[in-house]
């Protein structure tokens, strides 16, 4: 069995699994080290979380040859409507408007992670399921890393690793980078329903008292709802009957859709905010939830996640190019400096719109609400908006210099 490799990837989630495919070609000798087993990974209730891809996440996954075996599986977000319940303001996003076929796409996690994980498998590239990351240290010219392999202990070596491993990183924390945690005492209930009338593949983001609601669009008249409540109220909706359910996410949502039907099982998620005060420690590298777990609010976590993959791949295989050391301190560092700027803005702005709206002190809820009103008459400013929930504000790496 092998015990060096040019890479190490923790974490066989979105993250992890969307870098080893970026990789595939590059030359680099790379193995994905995943805790769980490929059926744990597969029946996962978090699999059924719906996702919300930008334009420009969607422009990766084709880049990296996925989204063609999910396409038909997703459904395209023509419209974004945005309301705040008991007051005037509300704005609209269409893709008509700004000449785009999509503002984005809605799928169910289990189908794009399912997806990732069978591209992997044909890749050919090398991956242990079952083992866990338990130690880890790094030198001058190596990564040492201890894994746990059900009752077995095994140990690597690499020139780089790379976190991938989601929001409890233990990564993270045995490369003692420090992080920053904001409790916002929420928990999304996610669950799916059909409504009577047809959403007209529109996402709706609605803000509440209790806590922003989001129906998107999927087949048919199906909606993936993501409900935002307080801890205590999301436990009792959990264990209501499905009939005081529907009476409460009817009174928060409206009749805008007619009458909904509960078709499939509700999912807690309780939600915090996790930002890594760095990113990069020795030759190791933390990427996507690893790094930044946000709150759903504004359906941001993997679409900024694919682009820490982007960056880190496109430079990855430019150092290969050159036959440069993949773990070298200028590469991580130049990584960890080219990313800043957008985990900067996407933690603020998601993290400001989870506090803005979830405020009804009325000065606040005056204030949102004549934003939201002066959004939906500023044609330049609405543009500016649709481009950052597009994912497109910014140049995409290429990743085809292979
Ligand atoms: C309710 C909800 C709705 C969301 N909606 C959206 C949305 O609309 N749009 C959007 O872009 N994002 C959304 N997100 C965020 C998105 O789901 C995450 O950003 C994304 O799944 C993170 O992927 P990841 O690969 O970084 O981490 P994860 O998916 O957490 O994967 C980490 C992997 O590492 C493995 N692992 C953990 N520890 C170890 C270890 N010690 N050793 C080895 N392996 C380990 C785990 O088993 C797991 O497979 C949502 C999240 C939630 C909860």
């Amino acid at each position: 069995m092998q015990h060096h490799y040019d890479l190490i990837i923790v974490g066989a989630g979105l993250a992890g699994n969307c870098l080893a495919l970026a990789l595939k070609d590059s030359g680099l000798n790379i193995v994905v080290v995943e805790a769980a087993s490929h059926r744990q990974l597969h029946e996962s209730p978090a699999g059924d979380r719906a996702l919300a891809l930008a334009a420009g996440t969607v422009q990766v996954l084709q880049m990296l040859g996925v989204w063609d075996g999910v396409a038909d599986k997703s459904t395209a977000i023509k419209n974004i409507h945005i309301s705040d319940r008991g007051h005037f303001g509300k704005t609209r996003l269409s893709a008509t408007e700004q000449g785009v076929e999509a503002l984005g796409y809605v799928i169910a996690a289990r189908d794009l992670e399912d997806h990732l994980a069978d591209l992997v498998e044909q890749a050919g590239i090398s991956r242990f399921y079952e083992t866990r990351v338990v130690g880890l240290m790094s030198g001058n010219d190596a990564v040492n890393v201890s894994l746990k392999q059900q009752q077995q202990s095994l140990n690597l070596t690499a020139q780089l690793l790379v976190g991938a491993d989601g929001g409890q990183s233990t990564v993270r924390k045995l490369l003692d980078i420090p992080q920053e945690v904001i409790e916002y005492g929420q928990t999304a209930l996610v669950t799916t329903v059909e409504s009577m009338l047809p959403h007209q593949n529109t996402a709706y983001e609605r803000f509440t008292e209790q806590g922003p609601l989001a129906l998107l669009p999927m087949a048919g008249k199906r909606a993936a709802v993501v409900w935002t409540r307080e801890h205590e109220q999301a436990e009792a909706l959990m264990a209501s009957g499905e009939a005081e359910l529907l009476a409460e996410l009817q009174a928060c949502f409206g009749y805008r859709l007619g009458a909904l039907k509960l078709v499939a099982p509700r999912r807690a998620f309780p939600l915090n905010l996790i930002r890594a005060e760095r990113m990069i420690s020795g030759r190791a590298v933390i990427i996507g939830n690893a790094a930044h777990q946000l709150h759903p609010v504004a359906g941001q976590g993997f679409n900024l996640g694919i682009r820490d993959v982007a960056q880190l791949a496109d430079m990855l295989i430019k150092q290969r190019q050159l036959h440069s050391d993949p773990g070298a301190e200028e590469l991580l560092s130049d990584y960890a400096r080219q990313r800043r700027q957008d985990h900067d803005k996407i933690i603020g702005f998601t993290n400001h719109v989870v506090r803005i709206f979830s405020n009804d002190w009325l000065p606040v809820a005056a204030l949102r609400n004549t934003g939201l009103t002066l959004l939906d008459h500023l044609p330049f400013a609405k543009t500016l908006l649709t481009r950052h929930a597009m994912g497109l504000a910014k140049p995409l790496p290429k990743l085809d210099k292979q």
